[in-house]
């Protein structure tokens, strides 16, 4: 019997469980004329601050404009470095790039794969300006850990937390230890739109309003205050974003719900389940399991119809597309390294049924027991 296939991504399912209510405020933008800056964004900012528990937020064009519109009101530029970790999208440090500073990266912790707190101190210098914590794959990284060595050396925090909207740390929220937090909502995200966005959710009124101008040319009203740059997030977008918000953490709970299936049916297999530290809530942005024979196994899932991807198969120290005419202190970065070669991202995302999971795990656990057959033979 030919088995259906399983995909990586379920937003086309969750647009059809959503239909009605989202076609409906689609239409609504159409009809409204506001399509720009318009009173849709207005709420959904609105919306967004109050469910991140902050003062404000500001729509963008995308993650990656958050993260360099916030690096600009900061004030960052050449000369300056800012520490983050090079196992994240490499969008993390290029609007790092971008902003004119440069990246230094720390490694990643062996056992959450989160920037690794022990090594930022040491790679702190007199022209450190902030720090840029990840919280991959959907969990929190240390934020207390990270805001006592910000505060000891004056360093701005910003978090990136395209991966984890709705995530919370053991007694401490996102953004209640930084001084911004960046969203994306490309489709792939947990919240996501049907296209690109972004967000700046902080508590610093000041600093949200320099993106609110760097977003639209400079400008508040009419007049400009400075260049800027165009990078609003559309009404349509915000529309959609909306009507999702009030569901993400139905859909984190069943992210959670299908975690705990993999963490249970994969206990026996020869894989790297991710670890949650006690306390945390983990929103399974992705669920990465590592393997020696991580290409082996990727492909055996292939061949059975099943999409598991790598997140992210070449650290950013390593990628071609590394300004290496810019300064950097690239210094080695095993457990990151280790990371890009073993990592595999298996099918995660609410609208999975069980049924589906069971499968996956049933060809993992089916890879397992032919690789263990074979290395019986080899001996
Ligand atoms: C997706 C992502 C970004 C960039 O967001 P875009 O909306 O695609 O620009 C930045 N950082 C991380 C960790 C991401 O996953």
């Amino acid at each position: 019997m030919q088995q259906s296939k399983i995909g990586f991504y379920g937003h086309v399912k969750q647009y059809h469980n959503l239909k009605a209510e989202i076609d409906q405020a689609i239409l609504e933008v159409l009809e409204s004329g506001s399509y720009v800056l318009g009173p849709q964004l207005a709420k959904f900012e609105e919306e967004l601050a109050r469910y991140m528990n902050v003062q404000d937020a500001v729509g963008v064009n995308s993650g990656t404009d958050a993260l360099l519109l916030v690096f600009l009101a900061l004030g960052l530029g050449p000369g300056d470095e800012v520490i983050t970790t090079s196992n994240t999208f490499f969008a993390t440090a290029e609007a790092i790039w971008l902003s004119g500073a440069t990246p230094v990266f720390v490694d990643s912790d062996p056992k959450t794969r989160n920037m690794d707190v022990t090594k930022i101190e040491a790679a702190t210098t007199s022209r450190t300006r902030a720090i840029v914590p990840v919280h991959l794959y959907g969990l929190t990284a240390n934020m207390p850990e990270i805001a006592k060595i910000a505060k000891t050396h004056g360093l701005f925090v910003v978090e990136d937390c395209a991966q984890a909207i709705g995530a919370r740390g053991d007694r401490f929220t996102i953004g209640e230890m930084s001084d911004a937090v960046c969203l994306s909502f490309i489709i792939q995200k947990n919240l996501g739109c049907f296209g690109d966005g972004g967000a700046v959710a902080t508590h610093n009124k000041e600093l949200a309003t320099e993106v609110r101008k760097l977003r639209n040319h400079g400008s508040l009203k009419r007049s400009h205050h400075s260049v800027g740059y165009n990078s609003r997030l559309d009404d349509l977008h915000a529309a959609v974003l909306g009507v999702k918000l009030k569901h993400v953490d139905e859909w984190s709970e069943r992210r959670r719900q299908i975690a705990r299936l993999y963490d249970k049916g994969l206990a026996g297999a020869p894989t790297a389940l991710p670890v949650t530290p006690p306390g945390y809530e983990h929103v399974y942005h992705l669920y990465v399991i590592e393997s020696a024979d991580r290409d082996g196994l990727q492909a055996y899932l292939d061949s059975k119809g099943i999409t598991a991807l790598t997140h992210y198969p070449i650290a950013i120290h390593q990628q071609e597309g590394f300004p290496w005419g810019r300064p950097a202190r690239v210094t080695a970065l095993p457990v990151t390294e280790n990371s890009a070669a073993s990592v595999l991202s298996l099918p995660m995302y609410p609208e999975l049924t069980d049924k589906e999971v069971e499968r996956v795990i049933e060809e993992l656990l089916n890879w397992a027991a032919n690789r263990e057959a074979l290395s019986q033979r080899a001996v």
